[in-house]
């Protein structure tokens, strides 16, 4: 039975763009994207540029999303964002990046607490998920895909809302994407783990993409994988040809 998930392909520009390349940049791939057909577009530009880029997005069907946020409304919290600043202004949050838990020690329960924030504040969380070179070595990567997982959804009620990114560690940003066997099983093992946490129907209603070194060369293999359903692009969404020629690929995958 063909998916019924909408594949996403969203962009990560992490600390990278000032406010002015931010907004050439949104206008290029809004003008370079058009109306993609069966594939949602979003773009997660770093929070000083979010007004800039909603600007250059307005009456695009390109999302804008925000690549973190706090699990509180206000407060003493010196440098954060509170989910109430981005609800209106984001369809999107990335939580628990890889370089988040790794720089900024976020762990499962806080990744838990951002991903049940984002929801009350009608923001969709993008929970990253992914195992470590070191964890691979060590035959590690199921149970910490799957201590990851049951560890973001805690007390979520409804999965299907949510966005999980498989981001192997080792594939992020080196120019090295995992295989399409290894990403598809990495996959899968994701969605196991939510089968059996909350049914089969609400494992098969949740988006799960690829993420790590995903390119215009690379990206056909990857999509073609069942239960890819798009992916969370670093380096290749900083360039305006490269980030739309994966959308391509996507409505490519959607048209077979
Ligand atoms: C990311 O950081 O989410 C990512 C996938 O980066 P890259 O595409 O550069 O590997």
């Amino acid at each position: 039975m063909p998916s019924t998930r909408t594949p996403l392909i969203a962009g990560n520009w992490k600390m990278n763009t000032t406010l002015a390349e931010a907004r050439i940049l949104a206008y290029n791939v809004v003008h370079m994207v058009g109306v993609p057909k069966g594939v949602d577009v979003a773009v997660c530009p770093p929070f000083v540029s979010l007004p800039i880029v909603a600007e250059a997005l307005r009456g695009s069907p390109v999302a804008l999303g925000a690549q973190n946020l706090y699990p509180a409304e206000s407060g003493a919290y010196t440098g954060e964002v509170a989910p109430n600043m981005l609800q209106g202004l984001c369809r999107y949050v990335i939580v628990g990046h890889s370089e988040r838990r790794a720089y900024f020690a976020e762990a499962d329960e806080f990744v838990n607490a951002k991903v049940r924030t984002a929801l009350e504040y009608d923001l969709t969380p993008i929970m990253c998920v992914g195992e470590t070179l070191q964890q691979r070595e060590a035959g590690e990567t199921e149970d910490i895909l799957r201590t990851q997982t049951s560890g973001g959804l805690a007390d979520v009620d409804d999965v299907s809302s949510v966005v999980i990114a498989y981001e192997p560690v080792w594939a992020i940003g080196t120019g090295v994407a995992a295989t399409p066997d290894d990403a598809r099983e990495g996959i899968a093992v994701i969605r196991n783990t939510i089968a059996e946490a909350d049914g089969q129907e609400a494992a098969d209603s949740v988006r799960i993409l690829y993420g790590g070194s995903m390119n215009p060369e690379n990206v056909a293999s990857l999509l073609e994988q069942p239960g890819i359903d798009g992916g969370l692009i670093g380096g290749a969404s900083l360039n305006g040809e490269q980030f739309v020629a994966l959308v391509r690929a996507a409505e490519e995958r959607e048209r077979e």
